[in-house]
C-alpha cells in the first residue's frame, strides 16, 4: 500500500477534516472524510475506539472516538460529513478500546455522560465501582447517526494483552485504524 496518509492531531473533539488527497502538515480534529483514491485516513489510539466508515458511493472515513468526542458528538459529526460528500448507506468498525471492567469512571461524571449517551453506558468495573462502556457508547452513536455497524473487535486493550493501553499501562504505543479506496 503506497498511497500516503493523512493523519490529524487527535484532541478528543469532534471536528472532520474532510480532505481530496493527502494533508501532509496534520491540524486539530477527530475524524477525517474523503472520496479522494490518492490518501489513506489514519487515526490512533490506545484504548479510545477508532471507528472505520466507508460507503456505496465510495465516500470513506475515520474517527478518534473516546469519551469526550463521543460526548461531543463526534461520530455524528463524521456521518453528517459523509453525506454532505454523497454517502448514503454508511457501515462502520470499530477496534478494539478499553471495556467497561478496566475503566473505573467517577458517579457523577458517569451520569453526565448517560445524560448525554443513554443510560446504555454505565457499567461496573472490576473494582466494583461504576465503569463506563465505551463500546456501549460507540454503538450507540453509531446507531443515533444512523450507520450499520458491521464489524467490532471487540476486546478489550487493557486487559487482553494484545493490545496497547495508557490507561491500563500507560502504554506509549499506539494502534493505527486504516482506511482507504482502492483505484480501478
Ligand atoms: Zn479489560
Amino acid at each position: 500500500m503506497a498511497l500516503p496518509w493523512t493523519f490529524v492531531r487527535q484532541v478528543h473533539g469532534a471536528r472532520v477534516l474532510v480532505v481530496d488527497g493527502a494533508v501532509v502538515e496534520p491540524v486539530e480534529a477527530d475524524a477525517i472524510v474523503t472520496t479522494s483514491p490518492a490518501t489513506a485516513l489514519g487515526v490512533l489510539g490506545a484504548d479510545c475506539a477508532l471507528v472505520g466508515l466507508a460507503s456505496p458511493e465510495g465516500v470513506i472515513g475515520v474517527a478518534h472516538a473516546g469519551w469526550r468526542g463521543l460526548a461531543a458528538g463526534v461520530v455524528e459529526e463524521v456521518a453528517a460529513a459523509m453525506r454532505q460528500r454523497g454517502a448514503s448507506a454508511i457501515e462502520a468498525v470499530v477496534s478494539a478500546c478499553i471495556h467497561a471492567e478496566c475503566y473505573p469512571f467517577g458517579t457523577a461524571e458517569l451520569a453526565a455522560l448517560c445524560g448525554r449517551l443513554g443510560a446504555g453506558v454505565a457499567a461496573t468495573a472490576a473494582d466494583g465501582s461504576p465503569g463506563l462502556d465505551l463500546p456501549a457508547a460507540v454503538r450507540g452513536r453509531l446507531a443515533t447517526a444512523g450507520v450499520d455497524l458491521v464489524g467490532e473487535v471487540g476486546e478489550c486493550t487493557a486487559c487482553s494483552g494484545a493490545y496497547f493501553s495508557y490507561r491500563g499501562r500507560r502504554d506509549t504505543g499506539r494502534h493505527l485504524l486504516g482506511v482507504w479506496l482502492e483505484s480501478r
